[in-house]
This record gives C-alpha cells, structure tokens and sequence, in this order.
C-alpha cells in the first residue's frame, strides 16, 4: 500500500477520544472502555475503516476495535467516526505484533483480517498476519474456540494461510475461492480493498477459521 504523509495525523490520533491510548488502561479493562460488557469483535489491519464502521452501525450490540499501523490511514477512520459518534466503535494506533499487550486472554470474540498486506519475500514470511506467529498471538487473545475471518483476493497469500491453519492446527469453518459468487455472500459487509479489487474482476477468496 503506498502511503501518503498526513500532515497532522500524528498529532490527531493522539488527541482523538476515538482511539485508545497506549498510556490508557486497556489489557483486561475493555468493558470499561467501552462502559458494557458486550463482546468484542477487531478489526486488524483496518485501513481507511469503511468495513468495521459499517459493522458497528449494523451491530450496536458488538463492540469493534479497528487496529491500524499508520496514522495517515487511521486518520480518514477517525474522521468517519467523528461524523458516525458510533459508541461501540474505538481505534488503536500500532502494529499488530504487539496485539498481546492490549487485550487479556479471551477478551476478543472474533478477528477480522481484510486484505492483508502480503509480504512476497519468504524471509517475511512470519510478518503476515495469518502466518503461525500471528496465529499464535491470536491465540493469546480470542475466547477459547473462537476465531478469524479472512478475506484477500491475493491467492498465493490465501494458499500460504490455509497452510498456516493447519500448521497450527486451527480448523477451517469454510473456504471459498470466490466470495462473491458463493453461498457465503449473504451478509457480507465490502471493504474498501474488496471493493477495489472485485470491480476490477478478481475473485475474493475467503476463509473462517478457528482455533
Ligand atoms: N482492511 C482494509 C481493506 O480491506 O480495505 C485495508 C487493507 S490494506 C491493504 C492493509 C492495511 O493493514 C494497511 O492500512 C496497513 O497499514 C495495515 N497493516 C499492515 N500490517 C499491519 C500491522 N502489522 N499492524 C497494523 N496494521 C497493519
């Protein structure tokens, strides 16, 4: 993804009520956060927001995190929500490999991964989000059983994660090499990327899987 430099961005995060705070209480403290115990569902690798603040309009009953790396892409989120005041919607500036100092075992109920940044080269290999490393981390976090949805429409990135599954011995609920052609189309919820890439005519390949 080629970014581009928001002058402010930086600055914003940090200031935004939207986003949890890396000085703020948040490991083991998340229905305070969110003032409910409603279960929890994150986003990793949001991007602009579209796809977990339309969740978060359909779901009131759910409460979303949106996980992002850059500020100059957290930004357009926070501006969005701004907009929405959706209250069971929150952000968190940073990069997923530190996802297990932010949530307490079994706090998180399900993991969202869209169109997941593919790092090509096999020295990069564990920096996937769907490789046995970030399974394991997923591990840390979900409620026992639970797990991930993963949509992409990078098909050797999709082959490489069913591999990574079983390696970890997680079980897949379903698989398709297209979505948007297939029985699990009903209710889904289009991310920007997704949009993107399937108007272009790429299948969007998809798996859920848990652990
Ligand atoms: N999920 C969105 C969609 O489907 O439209 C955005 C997809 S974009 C290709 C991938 C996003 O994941 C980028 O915004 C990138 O900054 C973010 N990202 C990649 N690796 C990450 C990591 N380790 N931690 C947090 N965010 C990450």
């Amino acid at each position: 993804m080629r970014l581009k430099n928001v002058p402010g961005s930086r600055e914003a995060v940090v200031q935004s009520e939207y986003v949890v705070q890396e000085t703020e209480p948040k490991k083991g403290c998340w229905t305070e956060v969110f003032g409910n115990a409603n279960p929890i569902h994150i986003e990793i690798g949001m991007g602009k927001g579209r796809f977990i603040s339309d969740l978060a309009k359909l779901n009131p009953g759910i409460n979303y995190v949106g996980i992002e790396k850059y500020s100059s892409v957290l930004i357009r989120a926070i501006e969005k929500q701004e907009e929405l005041m959706l209250p069971n919607l929150k952000f968190i500036r940073m990069d997923a490999e530190n996802i297990c100092d932010w949530f307490e075992k079994g706090e998180v109920d399900k993991i969202y991964l869209n169109f997941s940044d593919p790092w090509p080269k096999d020295r990069h290999a564990k920096r996937r989000l769907t490789s046995v490393q970030f399974l394991a981390r997923y591990e840390k976090l979900l409620m026992p059983g639970h797990g991930l949805e993963f949509k992409t429409d990078n098909r050797d990135l999709f082959d490489f994660s069913l591999e990574q599954f079983d390696e970890a011995g997680w079980i897949k609920d379903y698989v398709t090499y297209d979505l948007h052609h297939s029985e699990y189309m009903e209710g889904n919820v289009m991310t920007e990327y997704e949009e993107k890439f399937s108007s272009m005519g790429n299948p969007i390949c998809k798996v859920a899987a848990h652990f």
